[in-house]
């Protein structure tokens, strides 16, 4: 069974749903697009079908980890020479936010960064930019229903961010048969993210927004249902497709804002270039904690919607975690406590910091990232 949902663009949810990649496009009147990916999805199966039933079009799957740069030059090189007029993303956040930067430069001449919202000042990104149509092969980030991109520079290996609503997938396939190869890990580290997503957004002050509240906590409890069962049975179709729910529903309410433990998350990304999710699952605890006070009756809300033991919703985030095997800190992950006084520093400057439900300061991020390394 396939779903169809118009909102907040056409979306496709179901076993298969790849299938109806062919006939968009042509209803679309896009006749050469460009397949991008990474090493690690063009590794699996199904790219190729999916290549195929594209119309057996280029691929370009020459990039790992985090996206960066000069991930996007090479993509952007592969798109001229395919003379594309479109881009079918195919895999978790990185290749569908290096698809949204070639789109940006496919159209606008120029440096990339000088598109970035921190650029002074930021250049207009002029559109119409080219199509994208979105496969998730992770279901995270929600990049797929997104409207930004997040690059880092090769060098600093800082991230920056470029928003346009141009970068909003045409269309998204929410296949979840594309997720069952998805390693244990990744499967947990990505789903704490968009549960992560889910969390901050329903916890953040920034903005009243009741629309994006209903949605964060509906995703709430579909990740509560389903990331533990698709970690333990990989091929529970109905497990992934809830998930791939879920990571749509953490983007949509995040527009909203997120919050401390994705600035946490950035900052371990740069300076330890840990993996978004992963680092996101190991310090939601701590955030919490250090939030708890700011918002009581939100937390109240959150544990209603997991259904949390005694009502404790942090202690249910911490079983959770324990289940799906993401570490309890980071001492196990590459992580020294000389790196925290910089994981501090970035943290404190990242553009999440402000949203969060408390005020936070360098010195309350540099407490959390020790206490999570003890
Ligand atoms: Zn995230």
């Amino acid at each position: 069974m396939i779903h169809a949902y118009s909102f907040p663009t056409e979306i496709r949810v179901g076993a298969g749903a790849r299938k109806l990649l062919p006939e968009k496009l042509k209803s679309l009147g896009l006749a050469r697009p460009l397949l991008v990916t990474d090493r690690g999805v063009a590794a699996q199966p199904f790219l190729e079908e999916v290549a195929q039933l594209a119309g057996g079009i280029p691929v370009f799957s020459d990039m790992g980890g985090n996206p960066c740069e000069s991930h996007v030059r090479g993509a952007l090189a592969a798109y001229r020479a395919a003379n594309a007029d479109s881009i079918v993303a195919v895999g978790g956040g990185a290749p569908m936010d290096v698809a949204k930067a070639v789109a940006v430069l496919a159209r606008n001449d120029g440096a990339l960064f000088d598109f970035a919202i921190d650029a002074n000042p930021p250049r207009i990104i002029e559109g119409p930019l080219p199509p994208i149509l979105a496969l998730p092969t992770t279901a995270g980030t929600g990049s797929e229903v997104g409207r930004s991109t997040v690059i880092s520079e090769d060098d600093t290996h800082r991230k920056r961010i470029l928003f346009s609503p141009g970068l909003l997938p045409r269309a998204v396939f929410a296949d979840p048969e594309l997720l069952v190869g998805l390693p244990r890990p990744l499967t947990a580290a990505t789903g704490m993210d968009a549960l992560t997503h889910c969390v901050e957004a329903f916890l953040t002050v920034a903005e009243k927004n009741p629309l994006c509240d209903g949605i964060a906590l509906e995703g709430l409890r579909l990740c509560a249902k389903y990331l533990a069962r698709s970690c333990d049975a990989p091929e529970d179709l109905e497990a992934r497709e809830g998930m791939l729910d879920a990571a749509l529903m953490g983007a949509v309410a995040f527009q909203k804002g997120l919050g401390a433990n994705h600035s946490c998350a950035h900052a371990l990304s740069t300076v330890a270039d840990l993996h978004h999710g992963l680092a996101n699952g190991v310090m939601l605890p701590f955030v919490l904690r250090f939030n708890y006070d700011a918002r009581p009756d939100a937390f109240a809300r959150l544990a209603a919607a997991v259904d949390a033991p005694g009502g404790d919703f942090i202690a249910w985030v911490e079983a959770l975690r324990a289940k799906i095997g993401i570490p309890a800190g980071l001492a196990t992950l590459g992580v020294s406590s000389d790196q925290t006084a910089r994981l501090a520093r970035i943290a404190a400057a990242d553009v999440c910091t402000p949203l969060n439900p408390k005020p936070i300061a360098e010195a309350d991020f540099k407490r959390l990232f020790d206490e999570a390394l003890a």
